[in-house]
């Protein structure tokens, strides 16, 4: 797998349904693909690192970058904190010939999947219910009580828009889920090993 050309994967899913640990999996298996480093107006966290986990800006260098049409898309995912991909991280990823994960909120996936069309897979993470959604929250303890009432109030409007994307992977067992999302990405990413369309995407 040498390869994947100018290919995106984009991955959605309600907080807690397990992307996170998903992409990484995906990015442990399949080495020509890199993560889209998005930029983000919050605070780092911890053992985070600018330009590794996001690159952290402040709200006026993100209104900066809005303004010079640095983003391919953005969105104000919780109150207050905005996210964005930047269109720099096209030309770094594809630059080296790999191929973009997207690990971005559902509406930021379903506008990515509108910008790259049939060179974008979206793929949806979807939690098996609410109420083990809800365990999944309260068990990774990253979240106050009050911000986990937040995302399950936002999961239940997200999960309707689960039929926007290309495919649906229900995040039970978690070995079934990685074992799904390989096969899905792992078709999708080089079947055209050896097609050189580097203009497909125009962008
Ligand atoms: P997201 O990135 O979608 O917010 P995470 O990947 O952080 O979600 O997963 C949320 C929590 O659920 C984490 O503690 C993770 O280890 C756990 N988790 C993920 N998938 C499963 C699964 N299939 N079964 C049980 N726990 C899971
Ligand atoms: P955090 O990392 O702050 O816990 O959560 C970030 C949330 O914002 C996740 O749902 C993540 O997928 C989403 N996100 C991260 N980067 C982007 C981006 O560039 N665009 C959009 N729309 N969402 C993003």
């Amino acid at each position: 797998m040498n390869s994947c050309l100018r290919r995106v994967v984009i991955i959605s899913a309600p907080s807690g349904a397990g992307k996170s640990t998903l992409a990484k999996y995906l990015l442990e298996r399949f080495p020509s693909l890199s993560l889209s480093v998005s930029a983000t107006s919050r605070a780092l966290r911890g053992e985070e690192q600018h330009g590794r986990e996001y690159y952290f800006l402040r709200n006026s260098e993100f209104d900066e970058k809005i303004r010079e049409d640095a983003f391919v898309e953005w969105e104000e995912v919780y109150a207050g904190v905005r996210y964005g991909t930047l269109r720099s991280e096209l030309e770094r990823i594809w630059g080296r010939g790999d191929a973009i994960l997207f690990d971005v909120d559902v509406k930021g996936g379903m506008r990515l999947k509108e910008v790259f069309g049939d060179e974008a897979l979206s793929v949806f993470i979807e939690p098996p219910s609410l109420e083990v959604l809800r365990g999944r929250l309260l068990a990774r303890a990253t979240d106050s009580l009050e911000s986990i009432q937040k995302r399950l109030d936002k999961a239940l409007e997200e999960i309707g828009f689960a039929r926007y994307f290309d495919r649906v992977v229900v995040n039970d067992d978690l070995g079934e889920a990685m074992r799904q999302i390989e096969q899905i990405v792992g078709d999708f990413i080089c079947d055209d090993i050896g097609n050189d369309d580097t203009d497909a995407n125009g962008i």
